[in-house]
């Protein structure tokens, strides 16, 4: 846990943000700013900057399960999602606590801008 980290204070409820999914390891809840109908982060209940630093090669894993998980529930698993890691400037990343985004519920382009 880092004590300025914004994604372990809302872990530790210091931050109000409902969780929509919940499991020993990872939380998820909706990204304040969603670039889509549905957009939700998962996060892993341990502080890990960014893919960088992650080893834990289970946690990973879990955090991909969980993103198709909520996928389900938010019923886009059928017409599709996108899972999205940012990592370090170039890739924007912004909360140095390392996420995945869960975005649909509309068409997306590719490549990514
Ligand atoms: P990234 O650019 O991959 O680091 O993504 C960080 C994401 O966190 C952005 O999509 C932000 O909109 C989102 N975010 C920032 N603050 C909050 C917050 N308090 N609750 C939920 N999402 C947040
Ligand atoms: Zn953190």
């Amino acid at each position: 846990m880092a004590d300025d980290c914004l994604f372990c204070r809302i872990i530790r409820r210091e931050i109000p943000s409902p969780l929509i999914y919940e499991a020993p390891d990872c939380v998820a809840f909706r990204d304040i700013n969603p670039q889509a109908p549905t957009h939700a982060l998962v996060v892993p209940k341990r502080h890990i900057a960014s893919l960088n630093e992650a080893g834990d090669a289970n946690l990973l894993g879990q955090l991909l399960l969980a993103a198709a998980q909520i996928a389900k529930q938010e019923g886009i698993a059928e017409s599709g999602y996108r899972t999205v890691i940012n990592t370090n400037a170039h890739a924007g990343q912004a909360v140095f606590h390392i996420h995945v985004h869960v975005i649909g519920g509309r068409e997306m382009h590719w490549p990514p801008g």
